[in-house]
């Protein structure tokens, strides 16, 4: 007797096999069990999905399919939730089930013996907390009344909420209070709690093992990120699906854990991009958690001081059609914890060229000098310095790509950020032998450099000369590299931190009295509609890296070096006023037809010409011309993208736009067909691949 199984294996992305594959098993595994198969000469992980299994040899050709390797017995099946959760993300990001179903899983399952797999259930097992343990008193301080309010709400309503909460409101702790108000209420349930970065999750880590542990103990809670290694994956992966593990931490990539008993999730810094996933499945972890929360019955809280406006929109009345519930907590905690006075420097009437105006210069001297601490942001990543000949105008573009090489100083090379490539910096200008060439633009390595010149003199409190720190993504390469930077900034051994909007994010500085955003005015008027909703959450948020401590925060300040002083998103930042930003953001996505109001998804082509890139989605387009049309959905022409070469790889895109999500999808599943076949038409020929992004960040 044989049974024969559909199985989900690790497929291409595009292929034509897509669905799960047939198998052959001695035993009529259900849905939700994961197997050892084999795929080509390779064995591997496999999930028996949903269809049926077929019973008795006959009815299927024995040579053709294979027999599983093996079932990972013992392991229970992944729950109908998870895998609902997975169809779902396939199908609406476009993917193959099986690419994102074993996407989802620690690879090393697959190598586990039979033996060692039993050994590592028993132990969970073992850790399961025991009733008795549950009686420690806990550290948690009393609510404030806004805090109060918002719990009342949360517990008595079904959700989604947004909770809207300025920086230091204590959203955090309504996140712990939930938890523990689900944990000591139900000994089964499991709450998932997610952070955009991985940086943010050790913090996070801490304050929720000081919270649990006494009561829980230490193994109640694990965390899940892209930093940890395969058999910490593992160990956290079978916690959590064990059920031993009541509460997991982490980034994008934990929206997938299986956690049999989940019935809340928590979404931090919800409107945070890291949340999209920008490679293979390109699914946003924000909107797979209330998807999820709806399949598994769980509570979900989206949290920001800044939310996305898709998110805020979606929280706009019921009576105008909004779905999540709005929650607000407005005050910091604390009684003299005033949001910092935000001072707006125009630049028009500084000296040219000046990248410090004389006000900013005095401040930060008057802090450092008081022995407290600034903190200066470039808000822009590619802000990086190019070297220029100002004989010929040759710039240190990159060969490959069509971007330019950024100087580093420190090794003295020219490297390309889009695809590695990198140079000794040349003595002399390649075009025309001029030995004068330097960097133009500043980045976060000459704005430390310059920055250190003019505070020559400025003396510390104690007589020391200023110590200047800069953090970006060269300095904290390292491992450990930005733990040992942040422990320096918080033993008050940095007057000056310098950096990208790396230090901007979720920090907790205590004795920070100035932020400065030295050159934000770029995103006013990008291409990216997005760039103003970026801008300003990330000065909302920097704004409340200052003044973390009542009693410094009445004396802290945001500084904003601006050419445009009266531009709306300023009076709004002046006013610590996001309702308003974002009143006057969706007005103008409203008249435009963007997003939040309308849904785009866009499809990416590489090929090595332009020309290829662009006339397969011309192509691809013209094939579902009446489709389009007939769905109210528009497909713009193909144009390439905003950086156009990457390592020798020509890229075009084509934007599809429609007022309805729901038309939007269906034209892409159809359309889907229509681009595999296009890729076979001679028009394909040339091209390296293609894939599409459902709700990009980016267009
Ligand atoms: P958010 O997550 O909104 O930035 P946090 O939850 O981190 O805010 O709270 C900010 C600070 O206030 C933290 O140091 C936290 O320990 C403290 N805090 C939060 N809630 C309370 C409370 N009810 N009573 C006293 N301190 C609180
Ligand atoms: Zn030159
Ligand atoms: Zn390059």
């Amino acid at each position: 007797m044989a049974f024969q199984l559909s199985v989900l294996v690790p497929t291409p992305a595009h292929s034509q096999l897509s669905g799960p594959l047939s198998y052959r098993s001695p035993s009529p595994w259900g849905p939700g069990q994961l197997v050892r198969a084999p795929l080509g000469k390779r064995e591997v992980l496999g999930v028996v999905w949903d269809d049926a299994p077929v019973e008795g040899d006959d009815g299927y050709d024995k040579d053709k399919i294979r027999p599983l390797s093996g079932a990972l017995e013992g392991l229970a099946p992944l729950t109908p939730g998870w895998r609902q959760l997975v169809s779902f993300a396939a199908s609406y990001y476009q993917r193959s089930l099986g690419e994102v179903a074993l996407a989802a899983l620690p690879p090393q399952l697959r190598d586990l013996s039979p033996v060692q797999l039993q050994r590592r259930i028993k132990r969970h097992a073992k850790d399961t907390p025991s009733a008795a343990a549950r009686d420690t008193a806990t550290n948690a301080p009393d609510l404030s009344p806004e805090q109060q309010t918002v719990m009342a709400q949360i517990r008595t309503q079904a959700g989604p909420f947004l909770l809207f909460g300025a920086t230091g409101s204590g959203k955090t702790e309504v996140y712990l209070r939930c938890v523990q108000e689900l944990l000591d209420a139900d000994p089964q349930a499991q709450a998932l709690v997610m952070v955009p970065e991985i940086n943010l999750t050790p913090q996070l880590e801490q304050r929720f093992t000081e919270r649990f542990a006494p009561q829980y103990g230490a193994d109640c809670l694990v965390s899940m990120h892209s930093g940890m290694t395969n058999p910490q994956r593992l160990k956290s992966w079978l916690a959590a699906h064990s059920g031993a593990a009541r509460i997991v931490l982490g980034t994008r990539m934990a929206v997938f854990a299986s956690m049999p008993q989940l019935k809340l999730i928590v979404v931090d810094e919800e409107h945070d991009p890291s949340y999209k996933q920008q490679e293979g499945a390109r699914y946003s972890a924000r909107d797979l958690a209330v998807y999820r929360a709806r399949l598994d019955g769980a509570k979900v809280i989206l949290g920001s001081a800044t939310p996305s406006l898709e998110s805020w929109y979606h929280s706009r009345p019921a009576e105008e059609g909004g779905r999540y519930q709005r929650l607000h907590m407005p005050s910091r905690i604390g009684e003299h914890s005033a949001l910092p006075l935000v001072r707006r420097v125009d630049m028009n009437h500084q000296p040219k060229h000046a990248v410090f105006s004389t006000p900013l210069l005095l401040a930060i001297q008057e802090r450092v000098q008081r022995g407290e601490q600034c903190m200066v942001f470039l808000n822009r990543r590619g802000y990086a310095p190019v070297l220029h000949c100002s004989d010929c105008e040759w710039k240190s573009e990159c060969p490959h790509c069509s971007a330019f090489r950024v100087f580093h100083k420190v090794d003295r090379t020219l490297r390309c950020h889009h695809c590695g490539f990198t140079e000794r910096v040349p003595h002399h200008c390649p075009a025309c032998g001029n030995a004068d060439i330097r960097p133009m633009g500043r980045g976060t390595e000459r704005l430390e450099e310059h920055l250190a010149e003019l505070l020559a003199h400025t003396r510390r409190p104690d007589g020391e000369p200023v110590r200047i720190a800069r953090i970006d993504a060269d300095t904290t390469r390292l491992k450990g590299a930005l733990e040992n930077q942040l422990a320096q900034v918080h033993a008050q051994e940095i007057d000056v931190l310098v950096g990208t909007q790396m230090i901007a994010k979720g920090h907790d500085f205590r004795h920070i009295t100035l932020v400065a955003a030295v050159n934000p005015d770029s995103a006013l008027f990008s291409s990216d509609f997005r760039a103003p909703e970026r801008l300003f959450s990330l000065l909302m948020q920097a704004a409340g890296r200052a003044g973390r401590d009542a009693d410094i925060s009445a004396r802290s300040e945001m500084w904003v070096q601006t050419f445009h002083p009266t531009h709306p998103l300023f009076a709004s930042l002046k006013q610590h006023d996001y309702p308003a930003f974002a009143e006057q953001q969706l007005q103008e996505r409203e008249q435009a037809g963007l997003p939040p109001m309308s849904f785009q998804a866009l499809v990416r082509a590489e090929a090595r010409t332009q020309e290829v890139a662009q006339g397969f989605l011309n192509l691809a387009r013209l094939c579902a011309t009446d489709q389009a049309q007939e769905m109210g959905v528009t497909v713009y022409a193909a144009v390439p993208m905003s950086v156009q070469r990457i390592a020798n790889v020509e890229r075009a895109q084509m934007l599809i736009e429609s007022a309805s999500r729901v038309h939007l999808q269906r034209f892409l599943q159809h359309w889907h067909a229509v681009l595999q076949a296009t890729r076979q038409q001679p028009e394909g020929k040339g091209l390296i691949r293609w894939a599409v992004d459902v709700d990009p960040l980016a267009i």
